[in-house]
């Protein structure tokens, strides 16, 4: 590094002979190791005009994305993001969802967080129970029962005292794009919080109470509707024929290669 030169009115233009770098005069005022630094790196003086070169993007262009990408506060990335925000997914679901991850639905607890004084009381238990997100989406009475369920109807072990990031872990665990029974797993998580929210929705907005049966067979309903349009797969075990069978899905079947 070169703190300073002893010709202070010194231009760049002044360093270039003929159109070449005055090797010579570079050698002598920064020094050979940083003249050959400057002649590779700082570009070769060429007849053409100059280009502006946006090197953020790939292509050299600017656009508005690339600058976006640039003054935007970015945390750091999720694994789930790809299961959350793909074409299987309603928008709608997906920012629910996502909203959840980051502990944004507005729960009481939450909405107390924020200031506003309210006695809290969940609509899913009959004795009541301060309303938080885990209470909601994982451990209220109502809640747990319809975990219980889906996991049973599709033979997934289920452990009890799990909280929900933990829960939809180990299912995002499973989960694959190159099987049908990989994709219904990435989708449980997200359809089972997306029902459960709606209820409870409805509950506080509209007096509703939605049925244990009516909440499962949505649910049961969605995962199926989804593993049923997938339409290319690169796996296909006997577990996975055995479970899609008995879940009612029409089989998406492995394509033979040509001889
Ligand atoms: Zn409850």
């Amino acid at each position: 590094m070169v703190e300073s030169i002893n010709e202070p009115n010194l231009r760049v233009n002044d360093l270039v002979i003929n159109n070449t770098w005055d090797v010579h005069k570079m050698n002598h005022l920064i020094g050979e190791n940083l003249t050959r630094e400057v002649v590779n790196s700082v570009g070769s003086l060429q007849q053409a005009q100059d280009t502006m070169i946006w090197l953020p993007d790939k292509n050299g262009l600017f656009s508005s994305k690339s600058a976006w990408d640039i003054i935007r506060m970015k945390f750091q990335k999720l694994d789930w993001s790809c299961w959350i925000w793909n074409k299987w997914i309603p928008k709608k679901v997906a920012i629910c969802i996502w909203k959840a991850t980051f502990n944004c639905l507005p729960v009481d607890v939450q909405i107390r967080k924020c200031g506003i004084p309210l006695v809290s009381c969940c609509n899913c238990c009959h004795g009541g129970h301060e309303e938080d997100l885990e209470h909601v989406i994982n451990k209220g009475d109502f809640v747990m029962e319809v975990w219980k369920r889906v996991y049973a109807e599709l033979g997934i072990h289920f452990i009890a005292l799990q909280g929900w990031k933990e829960r939809a872990q180990g299912l995002f665990n499973r989960a694959s794009w190159h099987s049908q029974i990989g994709i219904l797993y990435s989708m449980i998580p997200i359809v089972v919080i997306w029902q459960l929210w709606r209820r409870r929705y409805r509950a506080r907005m509209e007096g509703t109470s939605e049925s244990f049966s009516l909440v499962v067979g949505n649910i049961m309903y969605w995962l199926n509707h989804i593993a049923s349009n997938v339409n290319k797969v690169k796996r296909l075990s006997c577990v996975d024929r055995a479970l899609l069978s008995r879940f009612g899905v029409k089989i998406v079947e492995l394509k033979k290669c040509s001889a």
